[in-house]
């Protein structure tokens, strides 16, 4: 039989009267990664999900690679089908696995044994393959307390399995239980990152950048969809809403106290992004915003930004330090394209001294002279909508 995958699922097992529903997103978004690369049975039993490649022409390598960052999963192992027959557990550990125990000067066989109707017991299992195991490999030896290497045989329901340990898994919730919300993304370290750590917890991100064309150029532009895509890696995929900022910055340049700059254009930004991500049922926003960073990431200031939106506003780095937020983007892969130099939009306008304990009432005089309802809806007529997926070409 072919070798197939075993995937052990995570947190999803507490949840009790959720696990069909759970249980179906792993699945599904599993199905999602890897359908190019042949046909596959993929189904959840007992907190595992089985993935049996069903023709000769399944590219096993490139699937396995493309189930590595599905969250959801705890641990992963590639494994060898097999009878229920000890003899047949025997042959399979002893080809299968023929290669790693040789490599190894000591091991251990670890049974698991679900299906309770098989007449031998775990230990006696363990101790007859082990046994066989050590004598057709001779050079290694078994150690139960400290071996080099395990060999795994589970007798389940349909079927029994013969693999190696384990690898972690991406861990987290499988993206989508959690429900659906709007990253603001930037081209800077943090939004990515944010947009990261919350599809870990389940939720399908989708993104708004705001785009100040021709203060910035294209390729800011690209670096944010390239940044989307990076995290598609692990979010599956998403849609980049681009938005057009420049005549809101002119308007705001134009026409308000330059200390207030950055916080009205970050109420216009929010608001935006409310508007849009009800329109695509999105029910929370995401930034990537960290307490005391910058001035506009004061508690007034966050007060002064939150108030424009209704709906949660989710900030994963809020209270995280610079350098493990860096060691994150390093970890996935969105530092290198974060740190290319193209300018981003809030630094066409800084302020020279930013205001960092506005009050909410002294924001809302300064922003006095804008029509901010025109000025929005302006906005959103032009909206830029471009999907995204980890199967696309890089993009710089
Ligand atoms: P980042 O590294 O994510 O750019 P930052 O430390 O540069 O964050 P700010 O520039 O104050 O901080 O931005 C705070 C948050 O506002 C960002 O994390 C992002 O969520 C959002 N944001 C900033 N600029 C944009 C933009 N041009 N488009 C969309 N969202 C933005
Ligand atoms: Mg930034």
């Amino acid at each position: 039989m072919n070798e197939m995958f075993l995937l052990k699922m995570g947190e999803i097992v507490l949840k009790g009267l959720n696990r069909r529903k759970f249980e179906d997103r792993l699945t599904a978004n599993i199905s999602r990664r890897i359908h190019k690369y042949g046909r596959f049975r993929i189904y959840a039993r007992q907190s595992t999900v089985y993935v049996e490649p069903l023709e000769a022409s399944c590219d096993l390598e490139r699937a396995w690679a493309a189930i590595q960052p599905v969250f959801g999963v705890a641990g992963l192992s590639r494994a060898k089908a097999c009878e229920k027959d000890k003899d047949a557990f025997f042959e399979t550990a002893s080809t299968y696995l023929h290669d790693q125990l040789m490599a190894a000067k000591t091991f251990k066989v670890e049974s698991k044994r679900s299906d309770k109707r098989f007449p031998l017991t775990s230990i006696q299992l363990s101790q007859e393959i082990g046994g066989r195991l050590a004598e057709a490999h001779p050079g290694v030896e078994v150690d139960v307390h400290h071996p080099d290497y395990t060999v795994y045989v589970e007798v389940r329901d349909l079927s029994a399995y013969v693999h190696g340990p384990a690898e972690p898994g991406a861990g987290g919730l499988p993206t989508g239980v959690g429900g659906r919300a709007m990253v603001l993304l930037s081209g800077g370290i943090d939004s990515p990152v944010a947009a990261y750590m919350m599809a870990k917890r389940g939720v399908e991100v989708e993104a708004v950048h705001f785009f100040s064309y021709p203060y910035t150029s294209q390729l800011a532009k690209d670096k944010v969809i390239e940044l989307a895509r990076l995290v598609t890696k692990y979010s599956g995929r998403m849609t980049v809403n681009v938005v057009s900022f420049t005549e809101i910055q002119e308007a705001i340049r134009d026409n308000c106290p330059e200390e207030f700059f950055t916080l009205i254009m970050r109420r216009f930004m929010m608001e935006i992004a409310q508007r849009i991500a009800k329109g695509d049922g999105c029910g929370a926003l995401i930034t990537g915003e960290n307490l005391g960073q910058v001035a506009s990431q004061t508690m007034e200031a966050m007060t002064v930004t939150g108030a424009v939106v209704d709906i949660p506003i989710f900030m994963p780095l809020v209270g995280m330090d610079k350098k493990d937020i860096i060691s994150i983007a390093r970890e996935i892969g969105t530092l290198d394209t974060s740190i290319l130099p193209y300018e981003d939009c809030c630094t066409v306008f800084t302020p020279k001294h930013p205001k960092t304990k506005p009050t909410l009432g002294q924001v809302v005089n300064a922003e006095k002279k804008l029509d901010r309802e025109a000025l929005i809806a302006r906005a959103l007529e032009n909206v830029e909508k471009i999907k995204v997926t980890y199967h696309d070409e890089p993009l710089l």
